[in-house]
């Protein structure tokens, strides 16, 4: 009977699929290592709310760790580190391989924009002698969750000289923060028994931003005018420069440890930066890497990918044929031999909401970083699905590097859906598959992710770069 029992155990050791907390196969060293690495990520999260300041941020590094700006026409050599901004809401990186470049190059692929509430072109505006900005979402909100939360406007505004001024206020703890104001209890009855999507429309995510008039002058306008003035006295700017400005309303929240455990980290913006961040710093972390290492951090992944800083462009593919040219080939030649892992994260098992997922094959915290085969809704429509080949193939390098990985898809088949920039890539006939880090409450002003997930994507992009 007992050997019976030890007979069934090991069968089952040998033949069934293992889906273990990440912790139970990490050393306390190993664990330590990971938390100090939540600690620089945390870091990179807080100066890095947008864009733009992820790209700022990445070039620093870069430059720090020998990369210099490359132009089309420089000469390449093995170990060579570049760099290339695309107008400063994108940025590309490489080192070049010791392999021939016609052998294909290791391409990661993250964005750098996440889900928040753009400026209007014309966004100011005063109505009972309080001075409001009208915003345009950018991404895919759950609207109810951007009022009555403290938010920091981030982004630049392009004056009538042709100068430029860049705007970040409200993450210091001095400065003033902005709010969207929301409805009282007592008097929502209406809004409370629409649908939660109806709830709070795109017209009413209005920004406050002020409330005092200028001086004494009861003329109406007055407190437009001392908001206008203060911004004149601070930016120099007058009205018509906001036609020319990108200005974005992000949670003013700092990156935190969640649980008495400290296990895992709330912030905004996890998705994507928490995949830009980890494949960044597996990038500059690479030395003499055989086949040639090119890592993108790209804007627009939020609103489908599109203009001139989204993958749907040809920047990328400019970039890859500058390189391969350089080294004597063709950019078609180096695609065509490339491999790709879109690192852009999926969404983690919820305990409170178990009926989006199909429990099989969602991805949960702290099992480790998510190989998503295919994405896309109704059909997998809008996937680029890798193939079983490519798939085995990254499986076979995550395990002899002992990255803990699981799958994932995003819900149930009939559930909703979604896409990455994996098809965009895919599309250059570059063999592509998603991997990233599993996210509680994507897209909500604050997400969360696991520390250990975390680092091993890390460990993931590290592995895949070096290989
Ligand atoms: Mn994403
Ligand atoms: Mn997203």
């Amino acid at each position: 009977m007992d050997n019976t029992k030890e007979i069934i155990k090991n069968l089952k050791e040998k033949l069934f699929l293992k889906k273990q907390h990440g912790s139970y196969r990490m050393t306390d060293e190993q664990l330590a290592d990971c938390d100090s690495f939540c600690e620089d990520y945390k870091k990179f999260m807080d100066v890095a709310k947008i864009e733009r300041e992820a790209v700022n941020y990445s070039i620093d590094l870069l430059k720090k760790n020998g990369y210099v700006e490359y132009k089309k026409g420089m000469k390449l050599n093995p170990g060579d580190k570049i760099y290339r901004n695309n107008r400063g809401k994108a940025v590309l990186m490489a080192i070049v391989g010791t392999a021939p470049i016609s052998d294909g190059v290791r391409l990661c692929a993250a964005h750098i924009d996440s889900p928040r509430l753009d400026l209007k072109q014309n966004p100011l505006y005063e109505d009972k002698e309080i001075a409001l900005f009208k915003t345009h979402y950018y991404g895919g909100i759950k609207k109810y969750q951007w009022t009555a939360i403290p938010l920091a406007l981030h982004g630049v505004i392009c004056k009538a000289d042709g100068t430029e001024v860049t705007v970040s206020i409200g993450e210091d703890e001095n400065d003033p923060v902005f709010c969207v104001t929301d409805l009282l209890p007592h008097l929502a009855n209406a809004q409370m028994s629409k649908p939660l999507a109806k709830g709070i429309t795109g017209e009413q995510l209005n920004l406050l931003i002020g409330s005092r008039p200028f001086k004494d002058d009861e003329e109406s306008g007055a407190v437009k005018l001392n908001i206008m003035n203060i911004l004149f006295e601070k930016y120099g700017i007058t009205e018509a420069d906001f036609i020319s400005s990108e200005l974005e309303a992000v949670p003013a929240f700092k990156a935190r440890d969640i649980g008495f455990d400290r296990s895992m980290i709330g912030a905004y913006g996890h998705d994507d930066k928490v995949c830009a961040y980890t494949a960044l710093r597996a990038t500059v972390d690479c030395e003499n890497p055989v086949h040639t290492v090119v890592t993108v951090l790209t804007d627009k992944e939020e609103t489908g990918s599109d203009g001139n800083t989204g993958l749907c462009s040809s920047y990328l593919e400019y970039f890859i044929h500058d390189i391969a040219e350089a080294l004597g080939s063709d950019g078609r030649t180096v695609l065509s031999a490339s491999e790709c892992l879109s690192a852009d994260v999926n969404a983690a098992f919820d305990p409170t909401f178990p009926e989006v997922n199909e429990s099989n094959n969602c991805a949960y915290i702290n099992k480790g970083v998510v190989i998503t085969k295919y994405t896309g809704a109704r059909g997998k429509s809008g996937t680029s699905d890798a193939s079983a080949e490519f798939t085995g193939r990254i499986r076979r390098l995550m395990n002899a590097n002992d990255v803990i990985w699981q799958t994932g898809e995003l819900g149930k088949v009939d559930e909703g859906g979604g896409g990455t920039v994996a098809a965009y890539i895919a599309n250059l006939d570059v063999d592509t598959i998603d991997l990233g880090v599993p996210v509680l409450s994507m897209h909500a002003p604050y997400e969360v992710v696991s520390k250990i997930d975390t680092y091993m994507a890390y460990k993931a992009f590290s592995a895949f770069v070096k290989d």
